[in-house]
Parts: structure tokens; C-alpha cells; sequence
């Protein structure tokens, strides 16, 4: 007997178009719980594919002037593509025109037919193609698809059905037993509904429909490519062909599937696998879609967006981190191209950037760039627990398929560390001898933190738990979730100061000229000696801010209102990162009253505040006493 594997599946795609952001939410999350789980020592079979035969693929190749064998091969390699582009750790890729899935699709029709479960009859009713569903009658909307409301077909003919009416009471007893079966739970009390309201036995089979795999021993017929596609779950585990893996691998652990197709996974799969005598899967997860804007994406409608383009654009981490990020699994969500590139911003390129940044700066600068000792007891075990509480929640959050619920938590303890550095100011505690102890705690803990992100991040992200360990001076690659633990960073290790994790997005639905001035001004390198009459051309006054709002679209920009004393400028500043709107309203700044005149994001900025930076670290610069607004600095 093999040892026990966790089997995650996703649902197996039509390759009747290119796919698109939606499929790569799906598929990303089953990534994410199938990197988890190998991290934590589990042996992980992680099965994705294609679901290739049925009238839909078959017509379309007709379309295009095409056999559906040559359509679906160019569309499957585009499929394949995509997936190494986003990184999936797929075990097996599954298509349904493999011959080691039509052997297990007929011997398990054979077998239902020799027990009965399959029988010869009539079919008349409708037939949805797009959705290859099957409709009696009672079920249509209008005379249309009750599911997506598309024109459905007539279909008279000799059909195979499977006897769905002989399990429905087990079903509704297996549910109630099992009230994990299928979630969220709203979605099992629909299936019980579903059921409850009667089921008609299902035509598993189609008259003079070439693409397909035979009926055995009555090859006019084709199988029903809904019961062809669900098997693919047994083939990929090793179902009739090798024992020894389906013992290992059956049932699987999760599967997840989009909720348009629950109703198949929840009543149709679970009846099959009844009828086989095999155990059901422990967990179908039925996830919303993600919407662009509020309506769903598909080809049809010409708003579907393409992931490798998004990679291309933005890089792959940003990308997943997105996905896995803004969408409570489970919920329907909402795409923009905005949010993915404020999550890019704000959550990674400023807390998660610029936390290692300031780091492994500060190492640098106060401890010759060697992580220094750690003395447990110096200094308060603050950021060690906000770690152990990161740790424990994504673990449960994984347990429970709580993708976003995971990133949440590590995000958090992001900020808890950017926190720990205002509250302790290194930079304080290196200007004092007897501090000394207490600064290379501070450093230590930041350092810690940042390898237990690494290991964090590793089911989720894949260049950037590395891109960490090698600013943290630490070779080897994350092995296993039990690195999460506190006090593995070796005193004295060599920080190496890298570029910066994720460089900052411009989000530019209309493409505007560049601005004349800077928008967060970079600190020239060396500075040229000037006269003070050069110094006297900068017309520089104190400003009091009136009125302060964020700048739409643009995450690093606000509006600000800036009485100069008897005029009211508007000036917009790359400052959001570090300044809310409500921390500004009434507070003095220094004000470059005579700059240009420059349109930024579409609004017209008259004059610059100024601001020190460093690290990351960006203060306001302004007078120490009251003064009116108006007076001249110089
Ligand atoms: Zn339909």
C-alpha cells in the first residue's frame, strides 16, 4: 500500500477558446492549497486538464474550418502555456482524448449497464449546447436555458439513462451525514432542494455525435460528455489501471469547482460513484466567479481578460498575490486592473518592500550588515507572538479553503512589523551605547520575521519567498511549513541589499503626458554647489493644508487645498503611502510657491511641499512654532 496522498482536484476546462483570468483564479487557489500541503510534508496529487469531447467543441471546430482533434490540440498547448506562465504545480494534466480516460469512461458505462443503473430508452426534452445540459420541459425559463438563459434545443432520440431517481434518497441521507460534502453550505442546501424536488434519471448518452467515446458495443451512441468529464477524477487517480495509486489516492480532498457547475459534482458525480461502490470525495468546493466589473467574463461577450498579458505586465507574483488576495473563496469578486495594481502598491511594493528594505538597510547601517544575536529576554516578545498568531491563522485558513482569509493574516503581520520599526526607532536606540542590546534585538526580530514571511508566502508565491531569503543572506530554498518557528536565523549571517522586491504601478486608464515635476522627488545624487542667489530664485512658503482627498486611481497621490495667506493653492503629492487625508488638514508645511505649473493625472498642481526621506521613510518638513501662513522661508 502506497502511503496516503492529499488529492486536490480543479475542473477540467473546455479548450473551446483561449482561457481567461477566471480559470486562473480557480486554478491558482487549488496551486496555493497544493504547494501548502506539500510544504507541510504531505504527499500531494494535484490534478488539473481539459475537457475535450461534446457537441460545443465539435460545432465550433466546424466553424473554424477545423477537425476538433486539430482545434482542441492548438488551444490545449495555449492551456498548458498558461499554467507554466502562472506557476501551477500540476501532477498530472488530464485530457479527455487520452486513451487511458475513454478505457475507464466505457468500462464504467459497461459496468453501470450491466447492473442496471444504466438503461435503454427515449429521449425527449431539450438540450442546452453551450452548457451541454440536458432540460425536460418542466425545467425551462421561458423556453430557454434555466442556467444561462441561451436558446436550447429540441433532441428526440435513443438515448442511455443513467437511473439518478434509485440514489436520490441515499444522496439526501449521504448529505445530512455530511454536511462538509459540499460548501459554502448555502450551496449544499440548494442541492437538497434540487433533489428533493424529484430526479429524473439523466441521459448519459447522444445519437450520431462523432466526437466522443462510444457507447460500448453500440458505437452509433456517444457517451454524455458530463459523465465522460466527471471520470476523469477516477483516470487521473489511477482508477482500473493501477491499485496501488487509487488506494493511495482515493477519495480526493477537495475539489473545487465553479459554482455554475456544483449541480454536476454534488449530485451527479456522488450518484456514479455510489453506483460503483466507491467512496465520495470529502470536500466540493463550489467558488464564485470572478466578475469584471459586475458582469461575468466570457468570450461571448468580448470582456474576457488574458492573465499572460497581466503577467507580462505586471510580473507573476503580483498577479497570484492578486487573485489569491481580493476575493473571499467562495464569494463572487470583482476584477479591475485598478485593484490589482493598489494591492501591488500598497500591500506588496510598500508593506512588504519596504519592511525587508528598511531591514536589511538597517542592518547594514548599525551592524555591519551581519544579522546581529539574538538574547531572548532583552526585549518584549512582541513581534515573536504577532508570528505565532500569522502562523496558527493560515493554517486554519487553509484548512477551511480560506485563501484570502490566509493572505489577510500575513498581511497583517506585514504591519505589525512596519509597526515594531516606528515604535522601536532603531536609529534612536543606535545613537545610545547602552541601547545596544535592545537594537540588535529589534533587528533580529525584524530579520526573523521577514524568513517566517518567506516561509509563509511559499504556497502562495513562487519567486518571492526567495527574493527575501537572498536579501536575508539565507541560501537554502523554504522546505517545510515547520520553518515557521521562531529562532532559526543565525547571528551573523551577511544581509545582501537587493533591488527592490516589487517596483511601484502606474495605473493609467487614459494614458496623460508625463509630469513636469516629479511626483515624489528623487534625491540627486550629488548636488552641485549653488550661490545663494540661486538658493534666493525658490520662492519657498509656509502653507497651511485646508483640505486634503485621495486622487482616484492613482494610490500614491493626494489633493491637497494649501492656504499660502491670502491665496489657496492646490498641489498634488506623491505622499498617500505615508499621509492619510485626515492626518493633514490643519497642520504647516513648506510650500515651493514658484514652481511650475505642472498637470498631474489630470489635475492642474501649483507648487511642491516638501518632505525628508530616507529608507522608506518619508516626514513632512515644517515651521517648529506657529506662524501665519504666507510668511517666506528661506
Ligand atoms: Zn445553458
Amino acid at each position: 500500500m502506497g502511503r496516503a496522498r492529499w488529492y486536490i482536484t480543479t475542473p477540467i476546462y473546455y479548450p473551446s477558446d483561449n482561457l481567461h483570468i477566471g480559470h486562473a483564479y480557480t486554478t491558482v487557489a487549488a496551486d496555493a492549497f497544493a504547494r501548502y500541503h506539500r510544504l507541510r510534508g504531505e504527499a500531494v496529487w494535484f490534478v488539473t486538464g481539459t475537457d475535450e469531447h461534446g457537441q460545443k467543441i465539435a460545432r465550433q471546430a466546424a466553424q473554424r474550418g477545423q477537425t476538433p482533434a486539430a482545434m482542441v490540440e492548438e488551444i490545449v498547448a495555449g492551456i498548458r502555456s498558461l499554467w507554466a506562465t502562472l506557476g501551477i504545480s500540476y501532477d498530472d494534466f488530464i485530457r479527455t482524448t487520452e486513451p487511458r480516460h475513454a478505457r475507464v469512461v466505457q468500462a464504467v458505462f459497461q459496468r453501470l449497464m450491466d447492473q442496471g443503473d444504466i438503461y435503454r430508452g427515449e429521449y425527449e426534452g431539450w438540450y442546452c449546447v453551450p452548457d451541454e445540459t440536458f432540460w425536460p420541459e418542466s425545467k425551462l425559463v421561458e423556453g430557454r436555458c434555466p442556467d444561462c438563459g441561451r436558446p436550447v434545443e429540441r433532441v428526440r432520440e435513443d438515448s442511455y439513462f443513467l437511473r439518478l431517481s434509485r440514489y436520490a434518497d441515499r444522496l439526501l441521507a449521504y448529505y445530512a451525514e455530511h454536511p462538509d460534502f459540499v460548501q459554502p453550505a448555502s450551496r449544499l442546501h440548494e442541492m437538497e432542494s434540487f433533489v428533493r424536488a424529484g430526479l429524473e434519471d439523466l441521459s448519459v448518452s447522444r445519437k450520431g455525435l462523432s466526437w466522443g467515446i462510444p457507447v460500448p458495443g453500440d458505437p452509433e451512441h456517444t457517451i454524455y460528455v458530463w459523465f465522460d468529464a466527471l471520470l476523469n477524477y477516477l483516470t487521473a487517480a489511477g482508477y482500473l489501471a493501477d491499485e496501488e495509486r487509487l488506494a493511495a489516492t482515493w477519495p480526493p480532498d477537495v475539489q473545487l469547482v465553479g459554482k455554475e457547475i456544483v449541480r454536476f459534482h454534488a449530485v451527479i458525480w456522488p450518484i456514479i460513484l455510489m453506483a460503483l461502490d466507491l467512496p465520495l470525495p470529502k470536500r466540493v468546493f463550489g467558488h464564485g466567479w470572478l466578475l469584471l466589473g459586475d458582469t461575468k467574463m466570457s468570450k461571448s461577450r468580448g470582456n474576457v481578460v488574458d492573465p499572460v498579458e497581466l503577467v507580462r505586465k505586471y510580473g507573476l507574483d503580483p498577479v497570484r498575490y492578486y487573485l489569491l488576495r481580493e476575493v473571499p473563496f467562495g464569494a463572487d469578486g470583482s476584477y479591475t486592473e485598478e485593484a490589482l495594481v493598489l494591492r501591488t502598491n500598497v500591500d506588496l511594493a510598500n508593506d512588504l518592500g519596504n519592511l525587508l528594505h528598511r531591514t536589511v538597510a538597517m542592518i547594514g547601517r548599525f551592524n555591519g550588515g551581519l544579522v546581529p544575536p539574538y538574547r531572548p529576554g532583552v526585549e518584549a516578545p512582541s513581534l515573536r507572538q504577532a508570528c505565532a498568531e500569522a502562523v496558527r491563522e493560515v493554517e486554519a485558513a487553509m484548512e477551511q479553503l480560506e485563501v484570502s482569509r490566509a493572505m489577510i493574516a500575513i498581511g497583517q503581520l506585514v504591519r505589525a512589523a512596519n509597526k515594531y520599526i516606528e515604535e522601536r526607532q532603531p536609529w534612536n536606540l543606535y545613537r545610545e551605547p547602552q541601547d545596544r542590546e535592545l537594537l540588535d534585538d529589534v533587528l533580529y526580530n525584524l530579520a526573523e520575521t521577514l524568513r517566517i514571511l518567506s516561509v509563509l508566502l511559499t504556497p502562495f508565491l513562487v519567486e518571492t519567498p526567495e527574493r527575501i531569503r537572498r536579501q536575508l543572506g539565507i541560501r537554502e530554498p523554504v522546505r517545510h511549513w515547520e520553518e515557521t518557528a521562531w529562532g532559526r536565523t543565525l547571528a551573523g549571517t551577511p544581509v545582501e541589499p537587493g533591488p527592490p522586491l516589487f517596483p511601484r504601478r502606474e495605473w493609467n486608464p487614459e494614458p496623460e503626458p508625463a509630469p513636469t515635476t516629479p511626483v515624489e522627488p528623487a534625491e540627486p545624487a550629488a548636488p552641485p554647489r549653488i550661490s545663494i542667489q540661486d538658493f534666493s530664485r525658490i520662492d519657498l512658503r509656509v502653507g497651511r493644508v485646508e483640505a486634503a482627498e485621495v486622487v482616484p486611481g492613482a494610490d500614491r497621490l493626494l489633493k491637497l487645498r494649501i492656504d499660502l495667506g491670502g491665496e489657496v493653492r492646490t498641489v498634488v503629492s506623491g505622499i498617500r503611502s505615508h499621509y492619510g487625508p485626515d492626518d493633514l488638514v490643519g497642520r504647516h508645511v513648506v510650500v515651493v510657491a514658484n514652481l511650475e505649473p505642472a498637470r498631474i493625472r489630470g489635475i492642474v498642481s501649483e507648487g511642491m511641499i516638501l518632505a525628508a526621506s530616507d529608507d522608506g521613510r518619508l516626514t513632512l518638513v515644517g515651521p517648529w512654532d506657529a506662524i501665519p501662513p504666507g510668511a517666506r522661508v528661506r
